[in-house]
């Protein structure tokens, strides 16, 4: 029964109860451990291609502003501030990149197909 994984339940050992506290707060070290690197972690960046080459990469911190040479002449003003991107204007005729909205999170993108512009929230400083 010592080593049954519901020790808690059969009734108390006092070597088990021990360990029960102990793992308690490994858990708990871990999770604040895990806290502390997360809020150490490299902050996310905005990663900027055209035509599926990169072409320009920003902190999302900065605050800043960025005229995108898209495809074919095709422009997108992309603003980053606040820790958050989104393209002001762009000279597509469908404005869908301007429509996408704001992006912060990892993974998040916005696409712009006429100008093959791709903006993307990456988490990592390459
Ligand atoms: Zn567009």
């Amino acid at each position: 029964m010592l080593h049954h994984k519901n020790g808690e339940r059969t009734n108390v050992h006092s070597r088990s109860s021990f360990c029960l506290a102990a793992s308690i707060l490994l858990a708990a070290a871990v999770l604040y451990l895990g806290g502390l690197w997360l809020n150490r972690a490299p902050a996310a960046y905005v990663t900027v291609s055209v035509d599926g080459e990169e072409i320009a990469h920003f902190s999302l911190n900065e605050t800043t502003e960025y005229l995108i040479d898209g495809y074919a002449g095709g422009t997108n003003r992309l603003i980053i501030r606040d820790g958050e991107a989104w393209v002001e204007e762009a000279s597509c005729p469908d404005k869908l990149c301007v429509h996408q909205g704001r992006i912060r999170r990892t993974g998040e993108m916005i696409i712009c197909l006429p100008n093959r512009v791709v903006a993307e929230v990456t988490g990592q400083n390459p």
